[in-house]
Order: structure tokens, then C-alpha cells, then sequence
């Protein structure tokens, strides 16, 4: 019992344990994040491969330890498969059947032809030592993923530091095999506390690589929700343009540099004619594909310093930063006409559209409520004196 208790394979499982029991963890917070079902399935199958391998050596029994070596070395290719997994690559699922095989048909014909165990000892370590080569190729030399790129290079080091310390196994494997050296019992073997001192403590280490890689995505997707939330929170729905909070936030910021470097800015208010009669002879979801086909329209005709918003139902704002009101009112003009040769509706029935606009320009001390209620009330004046026109305010 003594003997168990202070062996270093109790630690190791132990350590197993704690491993598989985080990353079923990891899993179950991370969930759907792809890789962590991997990561789990490998904390899990290195347990099986090591408690095998301990009733081997309890029992003597080959088919343990067959069992043992394979186990543990699938443990590992799933881990493995979990990184490939977890970058979106293709898995590359051979890793598991070329590497258990190759180990089991070694295993078997050691049995079977009463072979040297150094050298199983070696060829068990040269397989388990090259298999994470791939992995730790891309984590350490592919430059995507930059979300993930700090956590990644902490697993590639690890898995990179436990294949060294497990090749260095096999080449001490190799070498007691070639020297023909007589059996040292375990607590005289440099080689046999290698794999319990260095390469446990770097799986250990990839272990908390891959939860810190898992969570650097889990932030960075949240992030871009937020972000993107944000953003369409500042939209109109229906035509994609800016709402009116949105477009009143932009609005101050621009009337206070004009005012700052005395500079021409003029605001349209805009008001689709007669809408209502639209939306009663063709219905209400024909009057959405205009309002929608109009707001494409004359998006396409601004230049990128002006800012159109849809300000409420059929009423749209513009605001011309930079702009004198004769040049706002050209444009003005110039997107009736092309409204006005605009033919809505499909098949049958073409509608014909106009709009009304009143123009204002920004003067001293205007916010953007003073500002707009002088171009309301010139569109006033506009629906008054028959539609289809633009009004600049003046002074009565
Ligand atoms: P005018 O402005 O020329 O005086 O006449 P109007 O018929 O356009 O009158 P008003 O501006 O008062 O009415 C706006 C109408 O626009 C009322 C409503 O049915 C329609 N409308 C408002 N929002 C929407 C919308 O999102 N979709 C559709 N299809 N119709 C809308
Ligand atoms: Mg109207
Ligand atoms: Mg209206």
C-alpha cells in the first residue's frame, strides 16, 4: 500500500485525473465552442490508457499492456485532433489508427517473440514524441487566428517541451537496447521519472493553454456581438439608413464644427408626397419596397461627408456638412427629378413618387432641435404650395 502511495504512477494518474475532470469541465461552460469535446475525450482516454498500464504491471498481463500503450497513445492523438479541431483545420484523423496501430503491432510482437523492452520503450516514445510534430507546427507557425494567438503559443511550447522529454526517452530506450544493459529497477532509471518529473507537467501546462485559448475566443466573439449590436442599434430596420438617435448624435457633432470653423452646413427635411394614398391604393408593403427603393436612390447620390437618416415613417433627414444652401438645393432639386423619373412598383402597376423638402441652414447658435424646426417648418411651406418642391427657409 506504502509502495502505491509513493509511487510516482499514483501521482501521475492523479494528475490525470485533475486534468480530465477540467477539461470535462472546459467542455460543459464552452459548449458549442468547438475542440473541448476532444480535449475531454483525451483527459478521459489517457486515464484508461494509465490504469490499463497499472494492472499490467500489477498483473503482468500483455494484453494489458497492449491495451495500456494504445490507450494512452489515442489520449494523446485526441488531444491533438482537439487543437486541429479548434482552428478549423481538417482533423487529421489517421494520427489515431497509424499511431495505436503501429504501437499495438510493435506491443504484440514483443510478446509474441519475447522482445527487448528498452526497445519497446523506444518505439513507444518516438511515436508518442513525433505525433504532436503537426499540431505544433501550426500553433507556433500559422498566423491566423490572431484572437487566440498568445494562448496558442503557450500549448504549442508545452506540446513542444513534451516531445522533446518524451524523444529523449526513446533515444535513452534505444540506447540501453543497444548497449545491452542489464535491468536497473525503476528508481535507478534516469528515463523511467522523465516522463512523471517534465512531460506531465508540460501536458499540464497545454492543458491550461487550450482553456486559456477556448476563452480568448469566447471573448473575442462576445466582443464582436457587442460591437455588432451596437451597430444595429444605430439602423433603421426597414432601409438600412441611419436611425434617428444615430443620426441626431452625428448631427450636433457636425453643427458644432461648422459653427467652430465657420463653415456652410445645411440640413433638408424630406417628406414623401401623398404616401398615405400610396400605401391605400397598393398597400402598406408596397409602400415599404419604395420607402426602401427611395433610400437606396439617394444614398447612391451623396457624397461621404453627408448623412441621411430615415427620421420617422415616409420623413427622411439629410445633413450637408460643407455645403452653401444654393449647392443643397441643386442636389435637392437634382434627386427629385431622378425620383421623379423613377418608376416604382413591379408588373402592372408603376407609381409614380414625389417629395417634398425644406432646407435650412445652420447659423450661429442652432442646435440640431433649432436647426430642424426651421427646415420643418420650410417643408411646411413646400406641402403648402402644392408638393413636389424645395423651400429654403427664409425669414418671414
Ligand atoms: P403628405 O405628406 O403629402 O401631406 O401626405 P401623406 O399621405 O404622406 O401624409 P403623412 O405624411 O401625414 O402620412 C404619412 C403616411 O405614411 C402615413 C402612413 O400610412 C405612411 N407610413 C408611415 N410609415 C410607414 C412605413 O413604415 N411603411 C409604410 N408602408 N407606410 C408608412
Ligand atoms: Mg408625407
Ligand atoms: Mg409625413
Amino acid at each position: 500500500m506504502l509502495a502505491i502511495y509513493f509511487s510516482p504512477m499514483l501521482l501521475g494518474l492523479l494528475l490525470l485525473l485533475a486534468i480530465a475532470v477540467s477539461a470535462t469541465a472546459l467542455w460543459y461552460v464552452s459548449r458549442p465552442y468547438a475542440g473541448p469535446a476532444f480535449w475531454m475525450a483525451a483527459g478521459w482516454t489517457l486515464i484508461l490508457g494509465v490504469v490499463l498500464f497499472i494492472g499490467f504491471m500489477v498483473t503482468g498481463s500483455p494484453v494489458l499492456n497492449v491495451l495500456g500503450n494504445a490507450g494512452q497513445l489515442a489520449g494523446e492523438a485526441l488531444f491533438l485532433l482537439g487543437i486541429f479541431r479548434f482552428m478549423g483545420r481538417p482533423l487529421p484523423l489517421w494520427i489515431v489508427p497509424a499511431s495505436v496501430g503501429l504501437m499495438v503491432a510493435f506491443n504484440v510482437h514483443y510478446w509474441i517473440f519475447d522482445g527487448n523492452s528498452d526497445l519497446l520503450m523506444g518505439v513507444y516514445s518516438t511515436i508518442a514524441g513525433l505525433l504532436p510534430l503537426q499540431a505544433i507546427w501550426l500553433l507556433l507557425c500559422r498566423r491566423d487566428g490572431q484572437t487566440t494567438r498568445s494562448a496558442q503559443l503557450l500549448v504549442g511550447v508545452s506540446l513542444l517541451l513534451y516531445s522533446a522529454v518524451t524523444l529523449l526517452r526513446g533515444y535513452y530506450g534505444y540506447h540501453d537496447w543497444l548497449v545491452d544493459r542489464p535491468y536497473v529497477p525503476p528508481h535507478q532509471s534516469f528515463s523511467y521519472l522523465l516522463p512523471y518529473n517534465f512531460a506531465l507537467p508540460a501536458l499540464v501546462m497545454g492543458f491550461v493553454g487550450v482553456t486559456l485559448m477556448t476563452m480568448q475566443r469566447i471573448l473575442a466573439v462576445s466582443r464582436e456581438h457587442e460591437a455588432r449590436a451596437q451597430h444595429l442599434a444605430t439602423l433603421d430596420e426597414l432601409t438600412g439608413l441611419l436611425n434617428r438617435r444615430a443620426f441626431n448624435a452625428i448631427a450636433e457633432r457636425d453643427i458644432a464644427h461648422a459653427r467652430r470653423h465657420r463653415h456652410s452646413l445645411c440640413l433638408a427635411m424630406i417628406d414623401l408626397d401623398h404616401f398615405k394614398r400610396l400605401n391605400d391604393s397598393y398597400g402598406h408593403r408596397f409602400g415599404d419596397q419604395v420607402l426602401r427603393a427611395f433610400a437606396d436612390g439617394c444614398k447612391a447620390q451623396l457624397r461621404s461627408s453627408d448623412v441621411l437618416a430615415r427620421y420617422g415613417g415616409e420623413e427622411f433627414v439629410l445633413l450637408l456638412p460643407d455645403t452653401e444652401p444654393g449647392e443643397a438645393r441643386t442636389m435637392l432639386d437634382r434627386a427629385r427629378s431622378t425620383v421623379a423619373a423613377t418608376v416604382f412598383g413591379a408588373g402592372a402597376t408603376p407609381v409614380a413618387l414625389t417629395f417634398s423638402a425644406g432646407l435650412a441652414q445652420a447659423r450661429a447658435g442652432d442646435d440640431i432641435d433649432s436647426l430642424l424646426g426651421r427646415a420643418d417648418r420650410a417643408l411646411y411651406r413646400a406641402k403648402a404650395a402644392g408638393r413636389d418642391q424645395v423651400v429654403l427657409w427664409q425669414p418671414d
